[in-house]
């Protein structure tokens, strides 16, 4: 049995033990009365038989001196008198005896009682005979015989009755000892039972404060409980409060409720990082001296110094400062550090959890990398501009921005160049416009303007200019000086649209217009645009089905040295398609790298090239190599140059008749990559070129690096050789000097006349490509029209 049974046991019997203690003392008293009581009546009726004995014996003694009046006396006359009191005394005497006899026999024993009657009536008897005699004899002799013969019984007589009279002594003697006796055991056992009374009362009120005392713990850890409980619920409150998103300061009012009323005059208050100042938030009675001293401290130790309170910091969870939490109170007492830090857990969770969501609501409306508004956003306020533009009878226009050649940055810069550029382009974009104005970033490299009310569609032209012109400005990333521009379509409401998605379809249209019409400008859209886009879409679309269907060929663009004579051929790609025609590679090779179409193309082409190659080395004519032309996305893939070995390979046509054009981009990122892909090539006997040289980022410096055989310079260079001063002729003489200064042969595009043929040829330029000598043809055609003059006698050949 456990402790706990034991006292319950022990809390039943004790009242029984009481109970069976106080009817035993009730009994023991009750019989000890009664004993009492008759020792006392015993007593009473000693007494009172002493009373009547005293009294017998006064009327014995009456009766003796009367007589021995009468004997005194010699008068009969006196004699006589005396005589009668003697015999009144002597009826008094008896009746005292029949009251004794018959009152008081209990007490005195009937043979004490006889014996002095006998006495008595002896001495009576002999009394007499003296009485007799006074008439006889003389006085003298009367008396004599009284002396010897009556005072002898007489004092025998009372001799007995002092023995009745010692005897009712001794009786009332015993009754007294004995009632004394009684008293000594009623107190020795009411000691003891008041002792056990006591005892129990003792255990019973033992028992009774243990009692209390166990319902108190009860009561007090039942109140904790349920402060623990309600604790909980509040708890359980601001976790929803939190969940649900309710008003930051509201659930942190509630967090601060949690700190325990501590006393009338104390509170909590959180203070929340904003920029840097601890700013209130939310408080109980919080004053401005101990907002300021809130704000000074960095440290909880620090805090702890002062006599209002604790302070705990709110993190978040990297450990960043978000606030803090102070309890003040006015003569401070102690608060569990434990219970503090959950209450500033909760506050930081609440603050973390309002921050987050805060930072997900921006996030879903902006764009990450330049913080502007993203595409919702933009739409948003562009509904918002088309309805102010409606009710004040005005317009509103939307801008839409992409720069130019972008993805090259992107591809040979790297990432975070191309990212460094966007967030530049956007901090431009808005110092451009009007704070009212919204500027987005539509994804990629895409931008979009709204500009609110705008008198007419010429006041949106003047921002496509001033926003041509910023982007035209050098941007610096990555260490290196990048040059851009963009290309705008505008669309103005009503006038082109009057919902915000036909504005903004109708302004890409005009962008994607202002692109092919030639980079760097923009274009406000005008109906027929929509026909290109849907161009392109379909091209993409058909791009997939051309290689199986055979629509693509190669044509071959003949390479001239100085003296005419074919040096090489290159191979450019052709697209007849069955309904639309022949599509430049400028239009379809661009969108076969945006969708990745360009590896099986590309492939292709190699594999294509190195047949037609076989066939012209067969023919005869073909005494140097077949330049193919690679984009910077084919030579990005790892498994490059392992395809273009397979193709060797599985044609049979030999390395060193192939030449792969790259542009110099490629080479700005990524180079390791690209030079090894290069280098294992080169093993293979293949020779690498480096085509429109002059327009991409390389310096001449970074040329000394690369492992390539030629360099091509750029048609716009040639272009302008003719125009004197203003031309390029002493930079593409300074480029043709650097490379055979660095043993790279120089190969010049676009020679389109005789004069810059002649230049070339002047300058020492080792090849010249153009429409001057030759124009790509086909195979067929090639061969025929090489074929029909020797190869050796093509001087000022012209373009066929
Ligand atoms: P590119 O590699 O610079 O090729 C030279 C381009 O200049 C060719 O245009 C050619 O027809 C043109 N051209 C040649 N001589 C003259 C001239 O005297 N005047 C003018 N105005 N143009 C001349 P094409 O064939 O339209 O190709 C354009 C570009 O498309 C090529 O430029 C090349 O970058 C790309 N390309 C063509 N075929 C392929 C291909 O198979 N693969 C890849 N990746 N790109 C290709
Ligand atoms: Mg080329
Ligand atoms: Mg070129």
């Amino acid at each position: 049995m456990g402790r706990r049974g034991m006292r319950e046991a022990r809390s039943k019997l004790l009242p029984l033990l009481a109970a069976a203690a106080v009817i035993g003392g009730v009994l023991t008293v009750s019989d000890l009365r009664r004993a009492a009581a008759s020792c006392r009546s015993l007593y009473e009726m000693d007494v009172r038989a002493l009373e009547v004995e005293a009294e017998m014996e006064y009327h014995l003694d009456e009766s003796r001196r009367t007589l021995l009046y009468a004997l005194a006396t010699a008068d009969p006359n006196e004699q006589l008198p005396y005589m009668d009191q003697t015999r009144a005394n002597d009826a008094l005497v008896a009746g005292s005896l029949n009251q004794l006899r018959a009152s008081y026999g209990k007490i005195i024993p009937a043979t004490s009682l006889d014996a002095f009657a006998r006495r008595w009536s002896l001495y009576r008897a002999r009394r007499d005979a003296v009485i007799a005699r006074i008439l006889v004899d003389s006085m003298e002799v009367s008396m004599a015989h009284d002396q010897l013969e009556g005072n002898v019984a007489f004092q025998a007589a009372l001799e007995e009755l002092r023995g009745i009279r010692a005897l009712l002594r001794q009786h009332a003697g015993r009754q007294v000892e004995l009632v004394s006796g009684i008293l000594l055991r009623w107190t020795i056992e009411t000691g003891i039972f008041a002792a056990a009374l006591g005892g129990i009362i003792w255990a019973l009120l033992r028992a009774r404060r243990e009692r209390n005392r166990v319902l108190a713990d009860l009561r007090r850890s039942n109140g904790a409980l349920a402060d623990a409980r309600y604790q909980e619920q509040c708890r359980a409150a601001i976790l929803e409060m939190v969940s649900k998103r309710e008003a930051l300061p509201e659930t942190l009012e509630a967090v601060a409720g949690l700190v325990p009323g501590i006393a009338p005059g104390a509170g909590a208050g959180i203070w929340l990082d904003t920029g840097g100042v601890l700013r209130l938030k939310a408080s109980a009675g919080v004053d401005e001296r101990t907002l300021e001293a809130v704000k000074r401290v960095e440290s909880v130790d620090e805090l702890h110094g002062g006599n209002t309170g604790p302070v705990s910091l709110i993190r978040d969870a990297a450990g960043v400062l978000m606030g803090a939490l102070r309890i003040f109170h006015p003569r401070w007492v102690h608060f569990p550090e434990h219970s503090l830090v959950e209450i500033t857990q909760l506050a930081s969770l609440a603050v973390e959890n309002q921050r987050l969501y805060e930072r997900l609501a921006f996030q879903a409306q902006h764009d990450l990398l330049t913080n502007l508004p993203n595409r919702l956003l933009f739409h948003d306020r562009l509904e918002q501009a088309i309805h102010l533009a409606y009710r004040h009878a005005s317009r509103t226009a939307v801008v839409w921005i992409d720069l130019d050649r972008y993805k090259q940055i992107n591809d040979t810069l790297g990432h975070a160049a191309g990212d460094e550029v966007l967030r530049e382009v956007a901090h431009r974009l808005t110092g451009l416009v009007r704070e009212s104005d919204t500027v987005s970033r539509l994804g990629g490299d895409e931008f979009a303007v709204v500009l609110g009310e705008i008198g007419c569609i010429a006041d949106a032209e003047r921002v496509a200019v001033k926003i041509r012109d910023t982007l035209s400005a050098p941007f610096f990333a990555a260490g290196h000086e990048i040059r851009t521009s963009a290309s705008c379509g505008i669309s103005v409401y009503p006038d082109h649209g009057t919902d915000a998605a036909m504005l903004l379809r109708n302004a890409d249209l005009a962008m994607y217009s202002a692109k092919r019409a030639g980079r760097n400008s923009y274009q406000i859209f005008a109906p027929h645009f929509g026909e290109s886009l849907a161009r392109r879409l379909e091209l993409e679309r058909e791009l997939g089905r051309a290689i199986p269907a055979g629509e693509l060929r190669l044509a071959y663009q003949a390479l001239m040295d100085r003296g005419g004579r074919v040096q090489a051929l290159e191979a450019l790609l052709r697209w007849n398609h069955a309904k639309m025609g022949p599509v430049p590679p400028a239009e379809f090779i661009p969108i076969a790298e945006e969708s990745g179409l360009i590896y099986a193309l590309g492939e292709f082409v190699i594999r294509q090239a190195c047949r037609d190659g076989l066939r012209f080395l067969e023919d005869g004519f073909l005494k140097g190599r077949i330049a193919v032309n690679v984009s910077p996305r084919q030579l990005l893939r790892p498994d490059f140059s392992a395809m273009v070995e397979r193709v060797l390979e599985e044609t049979g046509y030999p390395g060193e008749r192939l030449e792969l054009e790259v542009t110099e981009n490629v080479f700005m990122n990524n180079l390791d990559l690209v030079v090894g892909q290069i280098d294992s090539l080169r093993e293979l006997g293949v020779s690498f070129a480096i085509d429109d040289f002059g327009t991409g980022y390389s310096s001449l410096n970074l040329l000394r690096r690369l492992p390539v055989d030629s360099v091509k310079i750029d048609r716009c260079f040639i272009e302008t050789l003719e125009d004197g001063d203003g031309g390029c002729g002493t930079l593409v003489r300074g480029i043709i000097a650097l490379a055979h200064n660095m043993q790279l042969r120089v190969v010049a595009e676009g020679v389109e006349t005789e004069r810059q043929f002649r230049l070339l040829q002047a300058m020492n330029c080792d090849l010249s490509q153009g429409f001057l000598l030759h124009r790509p043809m086909p195979p067929d055609a090639l061969i025929a029209a090489l074929g029909a003059a020797a190869p050796e006698q093509l001087e000022g050949c012209k373009a066929s």
